[in-house]
């Protein structure tokens, strides 16, 4: 199996390479390591390989690997950013609220508000993106991109959140072109909400691209790429 360090190493050198060719700076593509279901141990190499940023999908799952991942480095936890990046159920938002960085997946006006009174009874602000199902399956959660266009300015004036962006995870699809469509739709809300001055200055975040489309994602101006698979290897199935 080839290391963490190679596999990381190699998914930041296409990253670069996918900025370069559509004329963007590589720092502004910035790399979430997708830890669901990755044992510590893994974890661990990932660290010491430099990596410093984890996306997690389960609250519990994630509450405990930060604590257990605190105690073995503890000289590095202070520099390690854990992101938020699965569906968060309403009734778990006080237990992700502090103990992520950014929550990418806020999917509704209530679980933003919902957010926003826990971040106030700890006194902290919680960095935030908008989940938007830019692909339009029924099934799919997120705000469809009206919604997103509509709610942005509400959500922004709550006091307690830091609006920064938008996320969507389209279907996986065999052919990593097919989700370009939707990424670059992702980035005409992103623009429309700028321009209609519906969220502050710090809104310019895209959560877009994972294993199997971050290149594409990149092109079409990802900020943020979750990447599991290409640098842990494949999950278990559960
Ligand atoms: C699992 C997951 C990822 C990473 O997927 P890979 O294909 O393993 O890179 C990214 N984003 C979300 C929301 C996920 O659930």
């Amino acid at each position: 199996m080839a290391s963490i360090a190679g596999n990381a190493r190699a998914v930041r050198d296409r990253a670069d390479a996918a900025a370069r060719r559509s004329g963007r700076n590589p720092a502004e593509v910035r790399l979430v390591a997708v830890t669901k279901a990755v044992p510590d141990g893994r974890i661990l190499e990932a660290i010491d390989a430099g990596l410093r940023v984890f996306g997690e999908n389960y609250v519990q799952e994630a509450t405990r690997k930060i604590a257990a991942v605190a105690r073995e480095r503890p000289d590095l936890a202070s520099g390690i950013a854990w992101h938020f990046i699965g569906t968060l159920q309403r009734n778990k938002a006080r237990h992700a609220v502090g103990a992520f960085e950014v929550i990418h997946s806020v999917d509704s006006i209530a679980l933003a508000r919902e957010i926003d009174k826990r971040a106030q009874a700890i006194g902290r602000t919680q960095r935030i993106l908008l989940e938007v199902n830019v692909g339009g399956e029924a099934t799919k959660t997120g705000f469809t991109p009206e919604a997103a266009l509509a709610e942005a300015p509400a959500i922004d004036a709550l006091a307690r959140l830091r609006l920064l962006g938008l996320m969507a995870v389209p279907p996986a699809a065999e052919d990593p072109e097919k989700s370009r469509q939707r990424f670059r739709a992702l980035r005409e809300l992103r623009d429309e909400i700028r321009r209609r001055g519906a969220a502050g200055e710090a809104f310019r975040d895209l959560s877009m691209g994972m294993t199997h489309d971050f290149e594409v994602a990149i092109e079409e101006g990802a900020t943020w790429i979750r990447v599991g698979t290409a640098i842990f290897g494949e999950r278990p199935s559960v």
